[in-house]
């Protein structure tokens, strides 16, 4: 009878790569088959806790985890015998070696468990970290969005605003309505005004395009994406200045500007 144990590492696609072991000598080595390392949860056909014997299973593939660059496969049957229930592993695929090796299937079956469970574990992390990664990134878009909305708020409530936006978009002041006001707060001629608002942790996000008609698009260092829109209700008496992450059509958060005061 061998002896089925495996060895666990992390391989060059960063994930879990498991290597069968028969009688201390790693399964590719004993076969023939020195360039080939163990598999990881990609490989599909992989060695199952109840294998179908009429199936041939990767038991090791290439170190760059593609079974397609290099393997070695085999059949694993588990006939019920004189001595019990035990696990075959045999004609092998790809090997320079043909021997037959069997295991109690009970020693088949934990290893086989271990494994699993390594893989599944692993899986779990990984979607942890990228969930919470997610979390974090987007905390991080909110506040720099309300950042800048807030320096669109601030412009909005300057006391010489129709002036202002006269000037900069070449009419008269009696002709400046909220929807040129809401030009001018993304319009690219006061690309400084707008930066001076923002707090200096805020200066080296770009604002990435501009002459949107009333939208700003941004993009920072970690390519968070995101845009500014300014709109005005239906009385034209009021600025909307929303917030949208590039991936939601609804912004997530916005603030309104009363121009009745001045228009
Ligand atoms: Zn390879």
């Amino acid at each position: 009878m061998n002896q089925l144990s495996y060895n666990s590492s992390i391989g060059e696609n960063k994930i879990p790569v498991a290597e069968l072991i028969v009688d201390d000598v790693p399964l590719a080595k004993l076969l023939g088959r020195d360039d080939l390392i163990g598999f990881d949860g990609g490989i599909s056909s992989r060695p199952p806790l109840e294998p179908d014997p009429n199936k041939t299973y990767v038991l090791a593939v290439c170190s760059c985890g593609y079974s397609e660059c290099g393997s070695v496969e085999g059949r694993i049957i588990s006939p019920t015998g004189a001595i019990g229930e035990t696990t075959i592993f045999k004609d092998f695929k790809y090997a320079s070696k043909n021997p037959i090796l069997e295991f109690t299937r009970e020693n088949y079956t934990s290893v086989i468990r271990a494994i699993e469970e390594e893989f599944h574990e692993f899986e779990l992390q990984r979607l942890k970290k990228k969930q919470e990664q997610e979390l974090l990134e987007y905390a991080h878009k909110k506040e720099v969005v309300a950042a800048y909305l807030e320096a669109l708020v601030q412009l909005a409530s300057l006391p010489d605003l129709v002036d202002r936006t006269a000037r900069t978009m070449h009419c008269e002041p009696d002709e400046v309505t909220a929807l040129e006001i809401a030009r001018w707060l993304v319009s690219p001629m006061i690309f400084e005004e707008r930066r001076e608002l923002v707090d200096e942790a805020l200066q080296d996000i770009g604002e990435q395009t501009s002459g949107l008609g009333l939208g700003l698009q941004f993009s920072d260092g970690e390519l968070l994406r995101w845009s500014l829109r300014v709109t005005t209700d239906d009385t034209g008496r009021k600025l909307i200045i929303e917030g949208y992450s590039d991936d939601k059509s609804a912004p997530f958060i916005n603030r309104t500007v009363d121009l009745s005061a001045i228009l």
